[in-house]
């Protein structure tokens, strides 16, 4: 709506984005040269697209390879976007972190 905080249009989202950057850090980041955004529930690396309908806040199943280990055993991503329950809230950044420091321990 006209008072979400992260407007569905682009323009309007880009600018709010700007406001932002120019609260933290002032008038520098006024004019940056560009701006990229991304959805990660648009992004088949981390939606699979025959998982469900992607619903308003995060991407609702997660896609498993985001919950293995990399790299034999060197690499683990312990983001909450990855949790296989809650995936983007605090609830999966605890199962995330859980699973990550259990494989590490
Ligand atoms: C405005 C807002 C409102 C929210 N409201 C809710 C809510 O009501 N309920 C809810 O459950 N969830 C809510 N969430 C989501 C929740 O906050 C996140 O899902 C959760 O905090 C993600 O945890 P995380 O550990 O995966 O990532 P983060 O909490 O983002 O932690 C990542 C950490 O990595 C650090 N980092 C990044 N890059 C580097 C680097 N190169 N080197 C070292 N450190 C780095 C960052 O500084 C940060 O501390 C909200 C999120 C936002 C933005």
């Amino acid at each position: 709506g006209p008072d979400s905080p992260t407007p569905s249009d682009p323009d309007k989202r880009d600018a709010a984005l700007v406001r932002q950057l120019v609260h933290c850090f002032g008038e520098a980041a006024d004019s940056p040269t560009g701006i990229a955004t991304a959805n990660w529930r648009h992004d088949t690396a981390t939606t699979p697209p025959a998982g469900p309908k992607p619903g308003p806040h995060t991407p609702p199943d997660p896609a498993p390879v985001l919950r293995r280990p990399h790299w034999d055993g060197r690499l683990h991503v312990a983001a909450a976007e990855t949790a296989a329950d809650h995936p983007g809230y605090l609830d999966g950044a605890i199962e995330a972190g859980r699973r990550v420091a259990s494989a590490l321990a």
